[in-house]
């Protein structure tokens, strides 16, 4: 008896698992990962990365990224803020330790959308989160949705179908990845993705109750 209340206390000060989604540019992450932020309101916590990119149209700072110079992103990294940064297509990313730990306070699920560098920084730390990589069926489908987004330069496109092709293989990997969801149709994609988080989300529902 004493055993279960103790493996209980530990479970609940332990907190949920964080997530973290990675795949190429325009797989849909972002698409997928808002859909979970939105029907599970109150489980799931978002890490706003810090990054030097431009805002596109509709984000806002504080809310999709926090967006910096690259003079203090350097600064920040130099001064220990940052768990992971990496260099995507020409900008600098980073989880900043206050993002995770803004989550992880309020008990939430804390979802880290970073590219393949930042999967294999996560991978030195403590944090042991659930790896989720985000695929498109094809690359041409890729280039055809990031196309449409029209977010990027033709520049921007090209560096980051090149990558794109380094992720996919990266998430081929044996081991890499818990999950690899291919989003073709989205509302399968979307219901694979809940399937495999089920249990993360249980537990923090029988937190929240308790
Ligand atoms: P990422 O966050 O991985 O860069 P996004 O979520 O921005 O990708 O998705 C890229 C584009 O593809 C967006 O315009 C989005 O609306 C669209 N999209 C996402 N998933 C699908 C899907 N299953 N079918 C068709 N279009 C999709
Ligand atoms: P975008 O410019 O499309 O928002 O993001 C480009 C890439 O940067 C995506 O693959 C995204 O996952 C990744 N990314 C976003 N935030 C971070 C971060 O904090 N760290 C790392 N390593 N990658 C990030």
């Amino acid at each position: 008896m004493y055993l279960r209340f103790f493996s209980r206390v530990s479970s609940v000060m332990a907190g949920p698992r964080p997530v973290v989604f990675s795949g190429p540019s325009g797989a849909g992450k972002s698409t997928l990962l808002k859909k979970l932020l939105k029907e599970f309101d109150g489980v799931f916590g978002f890490s706003v990365s810090h990054t030097t990119r431009k805002p596109r149209p509709g984000e806002e700072n504080g809310k999709d990224y926090h967006y910096v110079s690259r003079e203090d992103m350097v600064a920040g990294i130099a001064n220990g803020e940052f768990i992971e940064s990496a260099e995507f297509s020409g900008n600098m990313y980073g989880t900043s330790k206050a993002a995770v730990q803004a989550v992880q306070a309020q008990n939430l699920i804390c979802i880290l959308d970073i590219d393949m560098q930042g999967v294999k920084s996560i991978k030195k730390t403590n944090l042991n989160p659930i790896y989720v990589s985000i695929q498109p069926p094809s690359m041409d489908v890729l280039e055809k949705r990031l196309r449409a987004r029209q977010t990027e330069s033709e520049e921007s496109l090209h560096k980051r179908l090149q990558t794109a092709l380094v992720e996919m293989e990266f998430s081929k990997e044996a081991g890499q990845f818990d999950v690899v969801i291919v989003n073709d149709n989205l509302d399968e994609a979307y219901e694979k993705l809940k399937a495999a988080l089920l249990q993360e989300i249980q537990k923090v529902k029988n937190t929240t109750k308790a």
